[in-house]
C-alpha cells in the first residue's frame, strides 16, 4: 500500500532498527517504546488486520505466529516473559493500518486488563 508507513519499513523506505527479517515477516523496535523491550512483528505483505490475512491467506497466519514465537527466541524472552499485544480497529486503538502485534518485556508488567 502506497501510503503505509510499515509497508515502507517492510520495503526499507523508512529505516527501523531491525531484530528479525525473513522473507515473509519483519520485527523492529517501537518508535516510542512502553517498555525495555517493545518490538512489532508485521507481515511484510500488507494486511489491515487479523480478518484481512485469515481470510485471504490462513497459511500466512499460520506463519505468522511461529514468526512471533521466533522474535521471542532471538530476543531471548522466553524463559522470563513477554506480553503480545494486537490493536485491532477503532475500537482496539489500532494507529497503524497495517497488522502487527507489539511483543512487550524487559520488565514486570503491572497492568491486568483481563
Ligand atoms: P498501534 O497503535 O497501531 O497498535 O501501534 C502502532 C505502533 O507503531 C505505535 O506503538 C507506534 O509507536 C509505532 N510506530 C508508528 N510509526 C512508526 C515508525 O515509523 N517506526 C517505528 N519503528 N514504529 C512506529
Ligand atoms: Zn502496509
Amino acid at each position: 500500500m502506497n501510503d503505509c508507513i510499515f509497508c515502507k519499513i517492510a520495503n526499507r523506505e523508512i529505516p527501523s532498527k531491525l531484530v528479525y527479517d525473513s522473507d515473509e515477516f519483519m520485527a523492529f523496535h517501537d518508535v516510542h517504546p512502553v517498555a525495555p523491550i517493545h518490538v512489532l512483528i508485521i507481515p511484510k505483505a500488507h494486511y489491515s488486520n487479523l480478518e484481512d490475512i485469515v481470510s485471504t491467506n490462513p497459511l500466512l497466519s499460520k506463519r505468522l505466529l511461529q514468526a512471533v514465537n521466533d522474535v521471542a527466541s532471538e530476543l531471548d524472552v522466553n524463559e522470563d516473559g513477554y506480553r503480545l499485544i494486537m490493536n485491532s480497529g477503532e475500537n482496539g486503538g489500532q494507529s497503524v493500518p497495517h497488522l502487527h502485534f507489539h511483543l512487550i518485556a524487559g520488565t514486570k508488567l503491572n497492568i491486568h486488563l483481563v
